[in-house]
């Protein structure tokens, strides 16, 4: 095993020789900004990259058209990387367009980046190993690493790891709720609304009900649970009795069993105002994602490489560019060490991906505090300078965490310890019907 100032200069020169190449990329996919399941040159653009650095890809990845692998290496161990390279609606620069407004453009870059340094050190020191590259798409729709979770994806890894563009420097350890889905399409019959509203049967009605009795729900459920809807369909006219109405749902919790139980509870709700208004109701989970499964040796390889390289330094010149775009021009300058921060309300797919496999990850500070995500503020910030510093400097976290996975056997085997125990008696449900397609 290498000493941490060798391996440190080692993987710095690693990186910094793909910097060019990294830049270039970053700004391609974010002036692209595809929409999810649409990131038809974004995923060509990493997984070129990959082929051209000795990775075997795959593309695309069963039933995604815009997922892919890349595999470099053979045997054991075999470590993940999992990359992301989705836009977001009304983030873009104009009006109603897409935009990185969650900094995807410099996700799927960073990890890219760290596969291959990673790959080009284990040749050199002719350390045994495979690293692999996910593609993953559609991750804002929580759509993308579900799908590939379902169709095989993410099997036969030791390890992965993953990161994310943020306002502070973090390890993500205990990730966000788990989620399902649902649609509820009710059927009725169309009639005049005024010369024959007894021969009609309002689909927007039953919509309505199931919302009512889904808020009397609320009152009895715990506490961290987060209903949330919209009506999708509801009829085209005033004076034509709805016959069809779609209402989509999002359940989340802190666990599976939590939003299973709220799920069939909500479902009863449909079903209720199906009977009431004689409609007839389908329903359809279009995707479901797990709470995070905690990995506190992960956890800990990854602060340990942070700690390592260091938070990334903004200068004068990024405080006047954050300031010229109407913020205050504070960056985080301090890794937050804490292991244990609390569950987010809100979901990631990552972490159905941390039941196949010991997950690790980090959050890179890449925008000034106080920026707001999934908003324009966000995307106009993440190709500046300082953005490209912090993807740079996520490559050389994600690099040194997989060489230690990949080198250093009493790593590997903690974290591979803490996994196989947690997930002691656990069949992964993939929790969407087999050949279901992903829809956005
Ligand atoms: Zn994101
Ligand atoms: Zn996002």
């Amino acid at each position: 095993m290498m000493k941490n100032p060798e391996k440190k200069a080692l993987i710095r020169k690693l990186v910094k020789k793909e910097e060019k190449a990294a830049h270039e990329m970053a700004s391609r996919i974010w002036e692209l900004a595809e929409p999810p399941l649409k990131e038809r040159e974004s995923s060509k653009t990493i997984a070129r990259y990959l082929a051209g650095n000795g990775f075997r890809v795959t593309w695309p990845f069963k039933m995604m058209p815009t997922a892919f692998m890349a595999e470099r290496g053979s045997g054991k161990p075999v470590i993940g990387l999992l990359g992301e390279y989705d836009a977001l609606p009304d983030c873009g620069e104009k009006a109603s367009t897409y935009g990185h407004g969650c900094g995807h453009n410099l996700l799927g870059v960073a990890s890219a980046v760290g596969a291959v340094a990673a790959g080009n050190f284990i040749e050199k020191k002719k350390i045994p190993g495979k690293v692999v590259y996910w593609g993953c798409p559609a991750e804002e729709t929580l759509v993308g690493k579900a799908y590939m979770a379902r169709d095989g994806g993410f099997r036969g890894m030791d390890a992965c790891l993953c990161w994310h563009p943020s306002s502070v420097n973090s390890i993500r350890s205990s990730g966000g709720s788990a989620l399902d889905s649902v649609m509820f399409e009710f059927r009725g019959k169309t009639s005049h609304a005024a010369a024959s509203p007894e021969s009609g049967r309002s689909a927007l009605d039953a919509a309505i009900i199931m919302d009512v009795s889904v808020n009397y729900l609320r009152e009895h459920v715990p506490e961290d649970v987060r209903i949330h809807s919209v009506i999708c369909d509801g009829g085209k006219a005033p004076n034509v009795v709805p016959e069809y109405s779609r209402i989509w749902y999002y359940v989340r919790s802190k666990n599976r069993d939590q939003v299973d139980n709220v799920s069939r509870r909500i479902l009863l709700c449909a079903k209720g105002a199906a009977a009431a208004t004689e409609t007839e109701v389908k329903v359809t989970r279009l995707t479901a994602i797990y709470n995070r499964l905690r990995n506190q040796a992960m956890a800990q390889v990854v602060l340990d490489n942070f700690q390592l390289f260091g938070p990334p330094a903004a200068g004068p010149a990024d405080r006047e560019r954050a300031r010229a775009l109407g913020k205050k021009g504070n960056f985080a300058d301090k890794i937050n060490t804490d292991l244990d921060g609390r569950q987010g309300r809100a979901s990631t797919d990552d972490d159905t991906v941390s039941w196949l496999a010991p997950l690790g990850g980090c959050s890179v500070a890449c925008v000034c505090n106080g920026t707001v995500g999934h908003n324009r503020e966000y995307a106009m910030q993440v190709k500046l300078p300082f953005a490209y510093r912090g993807m740079m400097r996520a490559s050389e976290i994600l690099a040194g965490s997989a060489i230690d996975l990949l080198s250093d056997r009493k790593i590997l085997d903690k974290a591979v310890g803490e996994f196989v125990a947690a997930t002691k008696g656990f069949r992964f449900d993939p929790l969407i019907p087999k050949k279901q397609r992903p829809c956005p």
